[in-house]
């Protein structure tokens, strides 16, 4: 059970999700597309000397589902554009507060499995002991 434990812990650490792809998108499920409303999806190609460029394109013409006229936009550029945008709405200090508090809730959210898991090993602990004892 003890390797169990860190086993899921060792799981926990490296969640599947943090780093799903190999780069992340920030603004993925973030953003639509002016001219149809679908989502902004990432993608990537390689230029033809090799460098591999970033892009947000729009769903309805990656799946040729209809035909939008969007082009793909450089990710590097809309990132930095939205990220500043934000930064300045959000550098003041009840923004910042109210940023502060949210994150410290979502943080004692996330920890709900931690007092299992000490638990967990507790009992493991105390059955490795007994079973020493017995020894
Ligand atoms: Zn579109």
């Amino acid at each position: 059970m003890f390797d169990r434990v860190q086993e899921k812990l060792a799981q926990n650490r490296k969640a599947p999700a943090r780093h799903k792809a190999e780069d992340d998108y920030l603004l993925t499920t973030k953003l639509f597309c002016g001219y149809c409303g679908a989502y902004l999806c990432g993608e990537s190609g390689k230029s033809r000397n090799g460098t591999i460029h970033h892009y947000y394109k729009c769903v309805s013409v990656k799946k040729k589902r209809t035909d939008c006229k969007k082009k793909p936009v450089r990710k590097q550029w809309l990132e930095d554009l939205v990220v500043n945008e934000v930064m300045k709405v959000v550098m003041d200090d009840k923004a910042i507060e109210a940023i502060v508090s949210m994150v410290m809730d979502l943080q004692d959210r996330e920890n709900t499995s931690l007092p299992l898991y000490e638990q967990q090993l507790r009992e493991a602990e105390t059955g490795i002991q007994n079973l020493l004892n017995a020894i």
